[in-house]
């Protein structure tokens, strides 16, 4: 299917929509999840026109590969916990509601995990969204 150049991470990556960033590099864009599923929910996404991760030039998944470890570490530990879960769906028949790739990165476990929120439900408080932006910023390497 042809990339959807009006979804909104490719509106953020042209800076059309707002995000709240924590990392940015020529090939990667790291921001907060609007409506995270615990405290730290962070995206990594391609600047690359890309829905999947089968879409993605090898430039590309390399460059979020390296991003997700650089963010992934500073998320666990401004977040205080030592492991991470890294997830990511292909497809709307999978589950992804916005058609541009992306990993999610989760200070926490999805599974048995009774603090986990719903899947894009609901919104954070903007403010406390960037206090923690701020934390992971400053755990970056
Ligand atoms: P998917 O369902 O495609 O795997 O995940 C999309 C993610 O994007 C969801 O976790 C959802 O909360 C998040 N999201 C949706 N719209 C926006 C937005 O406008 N800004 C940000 N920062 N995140 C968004």
């Amino acid at each position: 299917m042809a990339y959807d150049t009006d979804n909104i991470f490719a509106k953020i990556l042209r800076g059309e929509a707002p995000c709240i960033k924590v990392y940015e590099d020529e090939h990667t864009l790291a921001f907060m999840d609007i409506m995270p599923q615990m405290d730290g929910h962070t995206l990594v996404i391609p600047k690359q026109e890309a829905e999947t991760l089968y879409d993605l030039s090898e430039t590309s998944a390399l460059a979020c590969m390296k991003t997700v470890q650089h963010v992934g570490k500073a998320v666990a530990k401004a977040m205080n916990f030592e492991g991470t879960t890294i997830f990511q769906h292909n497809g709307k028949a999978a589950g992804q509601t916005v058609p541009h790739f992306h990993f999610h990165i989760l200070p926490g476990p999805i599974f048995g995990a009774k603090a986990l929120k719903g899947h894009a439900v609901e919104f954070a408080d903007t403010d406390e969204l960037q206090a923690i932006a701020d934390k992971i910023i400053a755990c970056l390497d």
